[in-house]
């Protein structure tokens, strides 16, 4: 028998006293593309909105095998163990294939993490687009929030557009990436690079060391070129190991200095405003193209004008001029 629906104030009660249970519940919920469900979720975050935005939000990118879910482990078990805070995990992966493959945010590959209390780990929702993927990802991070978890990684895989995505969720974006393997194996954009706050060399071990310091110098006079951010920040590049353990209180300390620099400053709130007028506007732009093709008249027409400019009998502009006006 299915569990019995909750009502907003259900969810909302649950989430303020930290159940685990019904973090997942609410998160399913934000995750449903059922109108019913998605009203309720909606009433849940409009609810809980006044205890979210207190917890520190890290994107953290790289190719497959770079070591993400190693990394991961190793700085979230320093969160919740040494450091005694609650800790979320979060993925963004509209190409995770269910049922086979890594999934990222699989509670498998990070098992020790899994294990703790203090740690609460979701794999990416599966939801097709990425926008659909975005949104229950931000709302996710929302009802972390309010169900008391002082830091959030949201992970992703740094070949595609879901950089973009996490790097408007977050407040620190950080960009693992190996020593050595050239910046066309590890499928780098420029544009990734622009975007990271901090650079981390990853398997600094096993031989591997004088590479690492030789690419980490390399990485660093790239990054130097790039332009002055407003943040006042200029992003380092970090040595790191999971066999030797080096890295990760060095993370940690680094991620607080850049919170102390950007509040201090004022960075730090102008960006988490300028992501949710983002959101805002994002949010207008796929309501109004979802209305418009859910129109009857545009239906009609629609196939038509299609064949009309594929076989350019009219011009783009003035097919959708005619649709647009109906
Ligand atoms: P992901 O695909 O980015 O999540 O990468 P994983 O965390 O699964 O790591 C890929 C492989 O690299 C695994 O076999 C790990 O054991 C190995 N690995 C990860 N971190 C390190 C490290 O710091 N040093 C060494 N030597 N190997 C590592």
């Amino acid at each position: 028998m299915p569990p019995k629906r909750l009502s907003s104030s259900e969810y909302a009660a649950g989430l303020l006293s930290g159940n685990r249970v019904q973090l997942s519940r609410a998160i399913t919920l934000v995750e449903s593309t059922l109108a019913s469900d998605q009203a309720l979720a909606q009433e849940v975050l409009a609810a809980v909105l006044p205890h979210t935005g207190q917890a520190l939000r890290i994107g953290i990118t790289g190719v497959p095998g770079v070591g993400k879910s190693t990394f991961i482990e190793a700085l979230g078990l320093y969160v919740v163990q040494t450091l005694g805070k609650k800790l979320a995990v979060l993925a963004v992966d509209p190409s995770s294939p269910r049922g086979g493959g890594s999934i990222l945010g699989d509670k498998t590959r990070m098992p020790q993490l899994a294990a703790h209390a203090n740690a609460f780990i979701r794999p990416s929702p599966s939801s097709g687009s990425l926008g659909g993927v975005a949104r229950a990802t931000r709302e996710a991070l929302l009802l972390c929030e309010a169900a008391g978890h002082e830091v959030i990684f949201v992970e992703t895989v740094g070949v595609g557009q879901s950089e973009t995505t996490v790097h408007g969720l977050v407040d620190f974006f950080l960009l693992l990436m190996l020593a050595g393997a050239g910046d066309e194996l590890q499928g780098l954009k420029r544009g990734i690079m622009e975007m990271a706050d901090a650079l981390l060399i990853t398997k600094a071990d096993q031989g591997n060391e004088a590479a690492a310091r030789r690419a980490r110098g390399e990485y660093q006079n790239a990054l130097n070129l790039f332009p002055h951010a407003p943040s006042g920040w200029y992003p380092p590049v970090l040595l790191t190991s999971a066999v030797t353990g080096a890295g990760v209180p060095e993370t940690w300390e680094m991620l607080q200095k850049y919170v102390a620099q950007t509040q201090a400053n004022g960075f730090f709130q102008r960006r988490r405003q300028q992501q949710q007028l983002q959101w805002l506007h994002h949010t207008i732009a796929q309501e109004l193209e979802a209305r418009f093709y859910a129109k009857e008249a545009v239906r009609a027409e629609l196939p038509m004008l299609q064949q009309a400019v594929a076989e350019g009998r009219q011009t783009p502009f003035a097919a959708a001029q005619q649709l647009l006006n109906l």
